[in-house]
């Protein structure tokens, strides 16, 4: 990194500083998009005047902007020039943006606990929620279902007298949300309806108290449908388990912590006048460097995914050359189980048979986390089940090789193999198939990678890039 007298200078204030994980995804991003930023953590105690001494000082600094964590979320924004109206309604700001009169507050924490949930194909909106926690991440939470429409929304936490101040707040600001306290007993549970979208946000279960869950009371698992937990450390809270083990599509909160970060730097960057979108792949790759971070160097699961000639064989073949790990083909791995050829499994036991299989394999490997490095290349039909898009994510970095119908076509000139795209007019039927599909591959994506004009040993030192992957030396 080059620091001159240009470098924008960013930063975090709070008390304590000292594990804070924001530089490596705010450093990481100005690596990737190339900014000339540098984000530094300042120690702000929370005693005497120090909080309005360090706003001012750091106006005074031509500091670009700030983040802010505990203990100063809220009594911050009497320092500011101005607040946000949204962060105004949650009554916090993290997100500081210089002006020429000084800083204006922001909370991106919405913006990066809804961007998650959509990730996970969940969204608040018309829903019912249970909201677990009444603390400081618990209001943003309850906050981010009012703006989005949630329909009802029930506090669970463990002081009641916490839960019914924070109830009263959201009712005062989201009148159309109908909100309520439930205590933590087999009455209130049964109360429920069976479809909530559970928001876990207290700090029950975070490491190293990692045996704890939030409530007693078992039957409030059977009203899940989805689990959110704002703890990504452990990455599985005892909760989350108790929801997998149920069958219950789960979801931590790193993902809330990166886009919550990705929000404040893109205000930092529009405040500066620069036009740097704070693009896909750069986010991917603070990703990977925050789960480096959090949980150390672990062994990653490559699903390859893409259409017919988007090269997830050949690159899956020069991916696991250059990381020297295993290449494994779910068809394959499908066929070897049942002992018999795909096409036979399509012709004795049809198709949806063969889509049970898959989908079952997933599961397997969503499990289970990989015994070593390793890519697994995907059948190109995977995606058309809304159950294996959720799933793909879940068995590793799902990436997508994504392929025009013309270079597509040129690829497979000559393979009479496919069924789907035999006869004339290849090229035409490619487009139909790809523009059916497109969305549907996107959907199941971590990352996307444009293959068109590119050989596969360039694609996968692409991919390793991107997910900060180091090859065999
Ligand atoms: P607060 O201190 O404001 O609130 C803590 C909440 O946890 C309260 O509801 C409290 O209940 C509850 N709680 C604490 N201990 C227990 C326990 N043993 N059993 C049951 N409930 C308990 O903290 P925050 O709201 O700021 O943070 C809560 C969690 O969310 C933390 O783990 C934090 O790391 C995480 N977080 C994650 C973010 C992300 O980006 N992923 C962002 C922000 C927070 P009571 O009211 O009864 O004391």
């Amino acid at each position: 990194m080059r620091i001159d007298g240009h470098t924008l200078v960013l930063g975090l204030i709070g008390d304590p500083v000292e594990h804070t994980l924001s530089p490596v995804i705010h450093n990481t991003l100005a690596e990737c998009l190339d900014t000339d930023s540098a984000y530094l953590p300042f120690h702000v105690r929370q005693e005497g005047t120090d909080l309005e001494d360090a706003v001012r000082g750091a106006c005074a600094l031509g500091i670009t902007g700030l983040n802010v964590t505990v203990p100063h979320k809220s009594a911050v924004m009497r320092c500011l020039q101005a607040v946000d109206p949204a962060a105004a309604r949650i009554g916090a700001v993290n997100t500081l943006v210089r002006t020429e009169g000084g800083f204006i507050g922001y909370n991106t924490d919405i913006a990066g606990l809804g961007r998650d949930l959509t990730e996970h194909g969940e969204d608040p909106a018309g829903r019912n929620v249970l909201l677990i926690g009444a603390g400081g991440a618990a209001r943003a939470a309850g906050c981010l279902c009012g703006e989005r429409g949630a329909e009802r929304l029930w506090i669970l936490n463990r002081s009641a007298q916490r839960a019914g101040q924070l109830a009263d707040h959201l009712r005062e600001v989201y009148p159309d949300m109908e909100t309520a306290v439930i205590s933590d007993s087999a009455e209130d549970a049964a109360g429920l309806p069976g479809d909530c979208l559970a928001i876990q946000c207290t700090s029950a279960g975070m490491s190293p108290d990692t045996e704890r869950v939030p409530f007693r009371e078992e039957a409030f698992y059977d009203h899940i449908r989805f689990a959110y937990d704002l703890i990504y450390n452990p990455a599985e809270t005892a909760f989350l388990k108790n929801c997998r083990l149920r069958g219950i599509p789960t979801a931590n909160g790193l993902g809330m912590l990166l886009y919550q970060a990705a929000a404040a730097y893109s205000l930092w960057m529009e405040s500066t006048g620069r036009d740097v979108p704070v693009d896909e792949n750069a986010i991917r790759t603070a990703a990977a460097a925050l789960r480096e971070q959090v949980y150390g160097k672990e062994a990653v699961r490559i699903m390859l995914i893409g259409f017919m000639g988007s090269g997830k064989t050949s690159v899956g073949r020069a991916l696991s050359g250059q990381l020297g790990c295993a290449l494994k083909d779910m068809d394959s791995m499908i066929a070897d189980r049942a002992g018999k050829s795909i096409r036979q499994i399509f012709d004795e036991e049809g198709e949806q048979h063969f889509r049970d299989l898959e989908t079952g394999l997933l599961e397997e490997l969503a499990a289970g986390s990989a015994a070593g490095t390793e890519v697994i290349s995907a059948g190109g039909g995977i995606i058309l089940r809304k159950a294996n898009r959720l799933l793909l994510p879940e068995c590793g970095v799902s990436v997508w090789l994504k392929v025009s119908a013309a270079e597509a076509a040129g690829r497979l000139a000559g393979d009479e193999t496919r069924p789907l795209l035999a006869g004339a007019g290849k090229e035409d039927r490619i487009r139909r198939l790809l523009t059916e599909r497109e969305a549907l591959y996107r959907e199941a994506a971590d990352v996307v990678i444009d293959t068109d004009g590119k050989d596969p040993e360039t694609i996968a030192r692409e991919i390793t890039g991107i997910l900060r992957l180091k090859g065999e030396d």
